[in-house]
């Protein structure tokens, strides 16, 4: 397969995004960037989309992927937020999203079980990168690991994607280096029996104090 590279710069991102939109929909895989590291996206409720997504990077099915939402009004398409985690999201939401904070919640049964390796909790971010934000308005959620090889090092430009998945995805978003250049931080939020209980899962750009 031939590997396109598209730059999207200030005054073409759009019609760039446009073409990564058509591909997605037609249940293709595009490396896309973020402000965290460039991610190998799928649109998320496309099981045979995502099983794609899988086999590019050679990832094992048992490593779940993280899903990628407009905002906070989307979140309720892949995750069921029970009463008690309402106020605590909406809180992490409202200072950190958009942004490079991810939060492992219980998912929703649309979410196909490729995505969540079967989990009962599905892990979700909202982009502040002007491309993944079109498409997830655009197209609804968007499953998006980084956008390596299995086991490799996050890719943080479309160089450094191209010489991990070239040859195997029909098209590289180029929308330059990663502000961050570090993947998302992940957090578990959960019931406690009082309070709600957020576990760090993995240190990022957010900070455990941050939160
Ligand atoms: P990547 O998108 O490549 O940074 O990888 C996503 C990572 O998010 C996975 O390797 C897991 O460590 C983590 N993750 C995704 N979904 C879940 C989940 N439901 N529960 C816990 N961790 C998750
Ligand atoms: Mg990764």
């Amino acid at each position: 397969m031939q590997t396109r590279v598209e730059i999207a710069d200030f005054e073409n991102w759009r019609t760039v995004a446009g073409e990564a939109a058509k591909l997605l929909s037609s249940g293709e895989v595009v490396a896309v960037p973020t402000e965290t590291v460039y991610g190998l996206a799928a649109c998320a409720f496309d099981a045979g989309a995502v099983a794609r997504i899988f086999e590019a990077k050679k990832r094992p099915t048992f490593d779940p992927l993280i899903v990628h939402v407009a905002g906070i009004r989307e979140l309720a398409r892949v995750a069921v937020v029970p009463d008690g985690l309402q106020q605590v999201v909406r809180e992490l939401a409202g200072a950190f999203w958009p942004g490079p904070l991810t939060m492992v919640l219980p998912r929703h049964e649309d979410v196909p079980d490729i995505v969540t390796s079967g989990l009962p909790t599905v892990a979700v971010r909202a982009s502040s990168h002007e491309v993944m934000r079109y498409l997830t308005k655009e197209l609804g959620p968007i499953a998006a690991p980084s956008a390596n090889r299995f086991g490799r090092i996050s890719p943080t430009s479309a160089h450094a994607v191209m010489s991990e998945l070239g040859g195997r995805i029909p098209l590289i978003i180029d929308g330059g280096a990663c502000t961050n250049g570090l993947e998302s931080t992940i957090v578990a939020v959960e019931e406690g029996e009082k309070r709600p209980i957020l576990r760090l899962l993995r240190p990022g750009p957010v900070t455990k104090e941050q939160l």
